[in-house]
């Protein structure tokens, strides 16, 4: 059985920068993913990464803006290490290699983003992720000490009899054999959900697994109603424009050719916080003030030319394959589309989760520096900085436990589960169709504007999923990239997503960041300044099941220095 001290499951950003981090601490290090880590979703990132790295600029405002944008949800002490630490990130990123975009005088250049006091976002024109993920997956293959394990999918995760969690169960994509994987600590670093969501930004690989597989454990989840609405994304298929587009200047009209930011955010405009932004658009298109598909426009025509080509040549293309928009000569339509989630896997700032050995970075993590609403350009911040905290934490810790012991019965049990998904005959529906449906009813009930009836719905339809799911047939009977047999895992994965989200959206009783309940339209830090988190005690491993109720509870937001106020921009 392979056994690390540190197993790393996932290898985006967050996967990578543990991985390095726990390598250099001293441990053997195992990172695993699912696909080629070049092709983790942070491969997609456009528009950049923040840190106060200008002298003009200071930690504290950034930490404050980052408050600010969480609607004063976020964990302060969290978000003070992170502001605090990015300057010293971006350094030893660009050390490493990373190319980051320099300006006239030949220093290292900003551009402005979405509820930002000053212009901190550092980029790579408008491959940032890409650029970023290529320089660790170089530094990964100069460490002896990792161990690569390129297209394995976790499906499971195994704990010794006190409880400490013991390693994982894989399925080898290439022949489908399934092995035990023992380890002393796991990080998991699984990247967001967006597919529960139909349309969505994010690549079909985001499905929420690390968020299940700790859900399943007994791991509480939290803060997981605050799914954010990208303001710019395209109708119909929800790929991305870059936030960086309103950075460089690009401007949002409505049908009657009003410039309506200008209602809701008159002094930050475009670049008022995506939360923000996001509702302006959609209270125009539902007032009927948007063009007839259910869009408003967003020019980047008053961006000069050169500066396009330049910073962001990547939606030029972007808008004309996917929209047949020429956008240097005209605008392109758009809508607020699902982007990013917020909540995820409660931890500490050192990555520990509260059920012993497992720990958690990145987007299946909440930390929480994002509280209530993420800033743009610091989701790739807190990756790489609670990324490496959780790898150098876990590489400290390993020193000191011996190898917990892994029951092989486990790995039995799942080789069992897939092998019934595999010889199912077709009774039930197909994967993609409760897929699809899941993601219709998420973005009609679960989206920028929500209610309690809606969002009651949204459940009832969730738990008539959750049994669906148990009957759904598979027409690849293969073992060598059996993605039909991965389809139906994951479809399991959403499910369990979702539910955490509905059920704590239904339980926050507010409107805060990118929670809106048209039926509590106001912000109540009395009775709401608070964490929701949810817990599965359920069928143990198993899926979620429909008479399973997730258990809520609070837990406090840290305050250091800013007291809640209204928030304006
Ligand atoms: C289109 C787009 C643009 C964005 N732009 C920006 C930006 O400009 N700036 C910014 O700050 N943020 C941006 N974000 C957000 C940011 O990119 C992500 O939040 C971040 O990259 C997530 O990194 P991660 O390491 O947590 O996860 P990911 O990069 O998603 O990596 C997840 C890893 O987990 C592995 N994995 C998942 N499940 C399993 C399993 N069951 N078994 C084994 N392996 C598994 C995958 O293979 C992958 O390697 C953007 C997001 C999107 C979708």
């Amino acid at each position: 059985m392979p056994q690390h001290d540190v197993l790393v499951i996932g290898a985006g950003l967050a996967g990578m920068r543990a991985a390095l981090a726990a390598a250099e601490g001293g441990a053997n290090v195992g990172v695993m993913s699912k696909i080629h880590p070049v092709r983790s979703h942070s491969n997609a990132a456009q528009g950049g990464i923040n840190a106060a790295l200008n002298p003009e600029d200071s930690w504290e405002s950034h930490a404050f803006d980052t408050v600010k944008g969480s609607d004063y949800l976020g964990d302060q002490d969290a978000i003070e290490i992170m502001c605090r630490e990015a300057p010293e990130e971006i350094l030893h990123l660009e050390h490493l290699g990373v190319t980051f975009h320099r300006n006239d005088e030949g220093k290292l250049g900003t551009r402005a983003f979405g509820g930002a006091s000053a212009a901190r976002t550092y980029y790579v024109a408008d491959i940032t992720g890409q650029a970023i993920l290529h320089v660790l997956y170089e530094q990964l293959m100069k460490h002896e000490e990792v161990y690569r394990y390129e297209e394995y999918f976790v499906t499971a995760l195994v704990q010794d009899e006190t409880g400490h969690v013991a390693g994982a169960i894989t399925r080898n994509l290439r022949d489908g054999s399934m092995e035990l994987f023992n380890a002393k600590k796991v990080i998991l670093c699984t990247g967001g959900n967006g597919q529960i969501y139909n349309p969505t930004t994010n690549a079909l690989v985001c499905t929420g697994d690390g968020i299940a597989l700790a859900y399943r454990l007994g791991a509480p989840l939290m803060d997981m109603e605050m799914v954010q609405y990208h303001p710019t994304t395209l109708a119909g298929n929800g790929l991305l424009i870059t936030e960086g587009a309103r950075g460089e200047g690009a401007h949002l009209y409505n049908a009657e050719g009003e410039r309506f930011m200008e209602k809701y955010a008159p002094n930050k405009m475009e670049l008022a916080s995506r939360d923000v932004v996001s509702r302006a658009e959609q209270t125009e298109i539902n007032e009927g003030r948007g063009f007839p598909d259910g869009t408003v426009h967003l020019d980047i025509t008053p961006v000069p030319r050169k500066r396009i080509h330049e910073a962001l040549r990547e939606i030029v293309m972007v808008a004309r394959d996917f929209a047949g928009v020429d956008i240097l000569n005209e605008p392109v339509p758009i809508k607020p589309g699902n982007h990013y989630v917020m909540g995820g896997i409660k931890t500490d700032t050192d990555g520990l989760c509260p059920v012993p050995g497992l720990y958690a970075a990145g987007e299946t993590a909440c930390v929480s520096v994002h509280g209530g609403n993420r800033l743009g350009a610091n989701s790739l911040l807190d990756t790489l900085i609670f990324g490496r905290r959780a790898g150098a934490h876990a590489a400290r810790e390993a020193k000191a436990i011996a190898m917990p012991t892994a029951a092989h019965s486990q790995l039995e049990d799942e080789q069992r589960a897939i092998d019934t998904i595999v010889r199912r005959e077709r009774s039930g529906r197909r994967v993609s169709e409760v897929k699809a449906e899941l993601g219709r009813i998420m973005d009609a009930k679960v989206a920028v504007y929500r209610d309690d009836e809606g969002l009651k719905e949204a459940l009832e339809g969730i738990k008539r999923l959750q049994e669906e799911a148990k009957t759904v047939a598979i027409d690849d009977k293969g073992t060598v990239f059996n993605q039909d047999v991965l389809g139906a895992l994951e479809l399991g994965f959403m499910i369990d997503n979702a539910e955490a989200i509905t059920v704590a959206a239904l339980e926050r009783k507010e409107s805060r960041g990118a929670q809106y309940r048209t039926d509590f339209p106001e912000r109540n830090d009395e009775e709401w300044l608070k964490h929701i988190t949810v817990t599965h005690h359920g069928n143990g491993n198993g899926n979620a099941s429909s008479d399973d109720v997730p258990e809520l509870a609070y837990s406090e937001v840290t305050l250091t220095q800013w007291q809640p106020e209204a928030r304006t921009y």
